[in-house]
């Protein structure tokens, strides 16, 4: 390709709105615009790097065995209400309707239309195991989209779903889909590493997210260098001991906190009781349900767990007005000792399970109960692991001390059982004619996201710094006069068509441009390998070739090509395993 031909419309600075590092080299690379908040066009340059990325995941999809099919972005709701997720899933999903009125969503994944598919194909275990693949535009309608491409309205998905006749074979699905993820990121020249994720309602422990370490990325996962645990904050847990018992004491008094509503102010004089002797009470409406749960004064209240564990769909916190009609007081004085209306179910963190000599509010505005026992005053429905970790704390598995660090989603491997299999019919007749639901798993891989990662992950001053197997154009040849019968031009033409003719991806800056500009831009777009023709080292009998990111090398004229290939062989099968 030549310069002149495509178009690469280079930025100095990046639009103000632009805040990450990677959506403001995408923007001044000039492989994405944007045309409103979360939505994209891709430029000829962004469009490459997409493709090859593509390329990697169908390579590694179809090595491990999936099958790519392309479903429909028009889904029918009807197909989510039998899956129970129309309600659920309700804030994500685009509703369009057509001219007569009829409704669609447009899909944010496809586990209805799969489960759909295989319901009407698949009948017998003979056609079973089967694990189908598409990559495809997805549409979520986020509410704060954000980071260009990261957290987009519409994007590209690859998500892929296997059906299996038995658990173990879902297992051994899922293990290749693990398996293929890793490969995938590695060839893409991500640092990428599997962590522990939340299975919400659906339950299990058998999700991972694949995280690239990024100061900006969403997520924050906690980790051990001692044994290699790896969890999304969400799921995470520690081998912190439990509230240390002290003897049970006398009956629970009630004494004056008048003004004080927070856990510090009552750390502090008169009172003088640490946070770790105390019980937060939060109330929340669970499915509409109102539910009191319990945390120890100096731990955080992690809602995903809340989600996960007691299986509630949509959770809130009730606002203050909510709290005191439904325990008599506002928040700062709540407790749940006294006063607590029948059915309000009480959940507890593990941390506070056998503690006493506690202190927690009375349900009346400005008093609290100390001597609290949990076991004796306080009537726990059901004790889970509520709290969120924190750094420093020790390993559930090995005991070495925990560290946090922030993360991009990149992937998510999912085993689903047979959650929508039963809810939508997907089954199959077993070997003695035993009707059964599929056992399923779903996987994803944000493709567009991806592409961001990489940027974010691989950049320096002066922009992008491609991983070879991924960037838009392997190599690009800046010859410094561009007159057409000049040596520089005529000798970048002859490295372009033979390097072309060698299967490398080259693009040739025939701009009229001074070469300051040309090699600002070469490197702003982060092509793996620049060949600088000059007409001083041509003087020489040589060209110059500069990797990204290494020092430059001049090599004579004709042995150009075979250096260039060299380079990228190199690069080549350090990237690329198996
Ligand atoms: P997140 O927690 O970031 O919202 P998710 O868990 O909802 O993502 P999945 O349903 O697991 O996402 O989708 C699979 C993959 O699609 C994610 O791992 C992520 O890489 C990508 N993805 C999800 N939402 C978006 C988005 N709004 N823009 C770009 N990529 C996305
Ligand atoms: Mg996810």
């Amino acid at each position: 390709m030549k310069w002149t031909q495509t178009l690469i419309p280079t930025l100095r600075d990046a639009p103000s709105d632009a805040e990450i590092v990677s959506h403001k080299l995408l923007l001044r690379a000039g492989l994405i615009r944007k045309l409103a908040g979360g939505v994209y066009t891709f430029l000829p340059l962004g469009l490459r790097a997409l493709r090859k990325i593509e390329t990697i995941i169908r390579e590694e999809m179809n090595r491990a065995g999936a099958i790519e099919v392309l479903m429909p972005a028009l889904q029918p709701p009807e197909i989510w209400e039998q899956s129970g997720r129309a309600e659920t899933a309700s804030n994500v999903l685009f509703k369009v309707k057509d001219s007569s009125g009829r409704q669609w969503f447009l899909s944010p994944t496809a586990e209805e239309v799969i489960t759909t598919l295989a319901a009407n194909e698949i009948n017998s275990y003979r056609q079973l195991p089967k694990n189908f693949y598409q990559i495809s535009l997805k549409f979520r309608d986020e509410i704060r989209p954000r980071f260009g491409l990261m957290r987009a309205k519409e994007f590209i998905m690859k998500d892929a779903y296997s059906f299996d006749t038995t658990d173990d074979g879902a297992m051994a699905s899922y293990k290749k889909m693990y398996d293929a993820y890793t490969r995938i990121f590695a060839r893409c020249g991500l640092q990428a590493f599997p962590v522990e994720a939340d299975t919400g309602v659906i339950g299990g422990n058998h999700s991972h997210e694949f995280m690239v370490p990024a100061e900006t990325g969403e997520n924050e996962v906690a980790f051990c260098e001692g044994c290699g645990y790896a969890a999304n904050i969400e799921k995470a847990t520690s081998g912190l001991p439990k509230t240390a018992p002290r003897e049970v004491g006398a009956a629970v008094e009630k004494f004056a906190t008048p003004g004080v509503v927070t856990i510090e102010a009552l750390s502090k004089a008169p009172y003088g009781v640490p946070a770790n002797r105390q019980i937060k009470t939060l109330v929340y409406i669970a499915d509409s349900k109102e539910v009191l749960v319990l945390i120890r004064g100096d731990d955080q209240l992690n809602e995903t767990k809340f989600l996960a564990k007691t299986g509630a769909v949509a959770v809130r916190p009730a606002t203050p007005e909510e709290c005191h009609a439904i325990l008599g007081a506002k928040p700062g004085s709540l407790g749940a000792v006294v006063n607590i209306p029948a059915g309000v179910k009480i959940y507890a963190d593990e941390r506070l399970r056998g503690a006493n000599d506690m202190t927690t509010g009375a349900n009346e505005d400005g008093f609290h109960f100390r001597n609290v026992s949990l076991e004796r005053d306080i009537q726990v429905t059901e004790w889970f692991d509520l709290r969120t970790v924190r750094a420093g704390e020790p390993c559930v598995k090995c005991g070495k001390s925990l560290k946090i660090r922030r993360a991009i989603e990149v992937g998510h491997v999912f085993k689903l059982g047979t959650k929508y299999s039963e809810k939508l019919n997907a089954t199959f007749l077993d070997e003695t004619g035993v009707r059964k639901p599929s056992v399923m798993g779903c996987y994803g891989i944000g493709v567009t996201r991806t592409l961001q990662a990489v940027i974010e992950q691989s950049n320096d001053k002066d922009g992008i710094v491609w991983p070879l197997n991924v960037a838009p154009y392997q190599v690009c040849i800046t010859p410094l006069s561009v007159v057409p019968e000049s040596q520089a031009m005529q000798l970048a033409e002859k490295i372009y068509a033979e390097l072309t003719a060698q299967g490398v991806d080259v693009i040739l800056d025939d701009r009229d441009d001074r070469p300051g500009v040309k090699f600002k831009d070469a490197d702003l777009v982060g092509f793996p390998i620049r060949v600088g023709l000059g007409e001083k080292s041509l003087a020489k009998g040589e060209v110059e070739i500069k990797p990204r990111n290494g020092p430059v090398q001049f090599v004579k004229t004709e042995e150009a090509v075979a250096a260039v290939i060299k380079l990228i062989a190199a690069n080549t099968t350090a990237s690329k395993p198996g």
